[in-house]
Order: C-alpha cells, then structure tokens, then sequence
C-alpha cells in the first residue's frame, strides 16, 4: 500500500525577511491555529482552509529556488503544531536538506512552553530556536523577536546559541522590530514582522489618508 506524500495547509511563503531572526530568511507560515490569542493580529490564519493545502515537497522546492542569503528560515502561522504530523515532515526534510549550512531554524509557537516540551519534545532536535508562549496583548511592548514579553526565546543548538545569545537579543533584534516590511500583493497588503503597539492602526491611517480603504484587516475580523 503507498503512502500519500505529506502534506500541509500554508498562510503564505515569503523571501525575504529581515525582521524574525537572524538576517535574510525564508518565511513559511502555517494556515490554522486553535489557540486564540487575544489581540491576535493573525486572524486570517486561524480557519483551516483546506484549499491552503501544499505538498510539502512543494515549500521545498520552493525554498530550494531562493537566491543567496539564505541564512535562516522562520517558522510561524497560525500555529505550526496544529498541524504536527506535516510540521514534522517539513523539518525533517529542512534538516536534510540544509546539511552542515548554517541556516538556523527559528519556530514560533503560541503553545506554553510546559506542554510544548511535553508533547512536542523531538522540536528540540530539529529547531535552532523556540519561541512559545501565547501572545498577551495586555503585556504588548516592543520587545526583541517577541510580540509580548511573556514569550520565551530557546535555543536548542550551538548556531542557535551562537546567533541568539540573550544578552544581544535586545540590541540586536530589538532593533530589527522596529522594521516591519509591507507586501503589497493581487489587492492585499501584508505585513511581515511583529508590529509594534500601534503600528496597525498608524498603518490604516496613513493610506486612509491615501484615498486608500482596507476593507477586511486580519487583525480586526
Ligand atoms: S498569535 Fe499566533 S498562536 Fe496566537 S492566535 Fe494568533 S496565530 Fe494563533
């Protein structure tokens, strides 16, 4: 009997991104997620939209057509352990396919950190970088990586250790929050990066300024 090749339902691939992590990175956002944050600023990822649905041999391909730099590779979503078995499949086959290349493996994970080790302990041995925690918007400021400061930031390796050492994380990629890059896409505008308190709405503004009127917001749904 043959098995179906994995598969995953996808927000939205992207290159490049300069503001989740160290340099220039590949970005693969997972559609679905069942934690629901508060302030979630995502709500376009929380449906499970079966017509989101890839190979997951295709984000390879993809990711293996960038150009150079590549040097790390986010992960966020919605939320990828909603989906564990093609989360899995997908690291398992980045872990292969970067070999000895430094290219560090930043996850997002809005799961607590207690039930992440304990039911998703084998993250440890794909993922450079672990980020967990639900986002609180009532804690929300800007610090470094994270969209509120109850979020933990681990590393599970020396790349991990070596490029995300937390006496750097705030001058390092704290200033990389201030910077959050616009995607202008087929009759979308999307962001990349975690706003800071405020941006969103300073954004709406300003192009509401422009004659130009969103009419759905992901973080107003
Ligand atoms: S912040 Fe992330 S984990 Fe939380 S509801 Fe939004 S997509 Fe889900």
């Amino acid at each position: 009997m043959s098995e179906h090749p994995p598969t995953m339902l996808v927000s939205r691939l992207h290159y490049p991104v300069t503001n989740l992590g160290f340099r220039t990175r590949a970005g693969i956002w997972f559609q679905g997620c069942t934690v629901y944050c508060r302030g979630c600023i995502a709500r376009d990822t929380w449906p499970f939209d079966p017509a989101r649905e890839q190979p997951v041999d295709q984000v390879m391909a993809w990711l293996d057509q960038l150009p150079a730099p590549l040097d790390g590779i986010t992960i966020s979503g919605g939320e990828p352990t909603d989906q564990p078995g093609a989360l899995l499949a997908l690291l398992t086959r980045i872990h292969a396919w970067r070999g000895a290349r430094e290219i560090d493996l930043l996850l997002y994970s809005g799961r607590a950190t207690a039930h992440l080790d304990r039911e998703f302990g084998w993250l440890r041995g794909y993922v450079d970088v672990l980020i967990s925690e639900p986002f609180e918007l009532a804690a929300a400021t800007d610090c470094p990586l994270r969209g509120s400061p109850n979020q933990l930031v681990r590393t599970f390796s020396e790349l991990g250790a070596r490029r995300y050492p937390p006496e750097t994380l705030d001058a390092d990629y704290g200033r990389q929050r201030a910077h959050l890059s616009v995607v202008v896409g087929d009759g979308t505008i999307q962001t990349v990066g975690i706003p800071l308190p405020g941006d969103l709405a300073a954004l709406r503004t300003r192009m509401a300024e422009r004659g130009i009127e969103m009419t759905r917001t992901s973080w107003l749904m």
